[in-house]
């Protein structure tokens, strides 16, 4: 059953250019198309990954489905239900069903508290405990994330390492036995000798506690690792969704093979092939008409900037793509592919 569902999900955000901007554009407003009619659900207990470059909406996508910003158009429904109906008492129980794994570990935590009081700082707020309660569950909430209660919670954030630290922003998220968790990039901050601890410890915690979640990275390796169907996005749309083996094994839209072949290899005798796209992802204001991708696609054709976006098509059980080069027999992405 889906926990989750999201259908056209759009935020703009409208600006005014500067003087330079308004010459150049010729425009006195332009519109930041940050995710444009993306459409996903998320299955009961189980992770949904959400790949792409740094400015592709990402995070948009997880603020809007965490109600952090309102959705220019389209809806998200929990558990059936319209999250934009919500009346008070609604919102209060979906904040608390729906919560958030921050990126960086070293800005989320208030420096002035101990370990305790941040872990405690949300039952708190929210008021839905007794002091015994809240106290006995701090201490279940630490232990769970592998930090010894008794060595941990009278330490400062300054006190500790990153990972110990994210270990915290973990056990502040999970207290509240959340349904659904959406991790925006939780490993990005650390060094690379701890993430594999993290990420184990996520993928356990999901698994032992049954709660749903939405990964999100810019790393094909950890989303392949810890994921069960896979996100591909790029300037604000959805380029290609499907069970995560099936993406990584046989990409099919032009920018996800770009992110599978990008993966590092574990083999000094493998040949990179040539990168296919150049150049950096674009900045996603009055984009222009027919595929997002058509200024770095190394296939694109004249209709690909001429015709409207190509839609989603299914590809294989489960796996959809938006390219109009679609080719259910698109080779094998190789050894890139095997690595992950
Ligand atoms: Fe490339 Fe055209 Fe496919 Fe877009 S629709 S990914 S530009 S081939």
């Amino acid at each position: 059953m889906a926990i989750l569902e999201v259908g056209g999900l759009t935020k703009h955000f409208d600006i005014r250019p500067g003087l330079l901007g308004r010459l150049l554009s010729g425009k006195r407003r332009q519109t930041i198309k940050a995710v444009d009619g993306v459409s996903f659900t998320l299955e009961e207990g189980t992770i949904l990954g959400l790949a792409g470059e740094s400015g592709c909406g990402k995070s948009t996508t997880c603020m809007m489905i965490a109600k952090l910003h309102e959705p220019t158009a389209g809806t998200i429904r929990f558990k059936g239900r319209d999250i934009a109906g919500l009346d008070r008492a609604g919102l209060r129980d979906y904040r608390l069903a729906v919560q958030l794994i921050f990126q960086d570990p070293y800005e989320s935590l208030n420096p002035r508290f101990t370990v305790f009081d941040l872990v405690a700082e949300g039952p708190r707020a929210l008021g839905i405990w007794s002091r015994e309660e809240t106290a006995r569950r701090v201490l279940e909430a630490l232990s769970l994330v592998g930090l010894k209660p008794e060595e941990y919670k009278d330490r400062f954030p300054h006190q500790m390492s990153g990972g110990e630290r994210q270990r915290v922003g973990i056990a502040c998220a999970l207290i509240l036995e959340p349904e659904l968790v959406i991790a925006d990039e939780p490993l990005s901050m650390l060094d690379v000798s701890i993430r594999a601890g993290i990420l184990d410890l996520l993928r356990d915690l999901s698994a032992r506690l049954n709660f749903s979640c939405i990964y999100v990275s810019h790393d094909l390796s950890i989303l392949s690792n810890i994921s069960e169907r896979l996100l591909v996005m790029y300037l604000g749309m959805a380029m290609e969704i499907g069970p995560t083996d099936r993406v990584v094994r046989n990409p099919q839209h032009p920018y996800a093979r770009a992110l599978v072949e990008a993966v590092p290899v574990p083999d000094p005798r493998y040949k990179r092939p040539i990168p296919a796209i150049r150049g950096e992802i674009a900045r996603p204001i009055d984009p222009p008409p027919g595929c997002r991708f058509a200024a770095r696609c190394p296939q694109a054709m004249d209709a690909c900037r001429r015709d409207p976006a190509p839609a989603m098509r299914e590809v294989g059980p489960g796996h959809f793509a938006a390219c109009h080069l679609l080719d259910m027999d698109a080779p094998d992405s190789g050894t890139a592919a095997r690595a992950l």
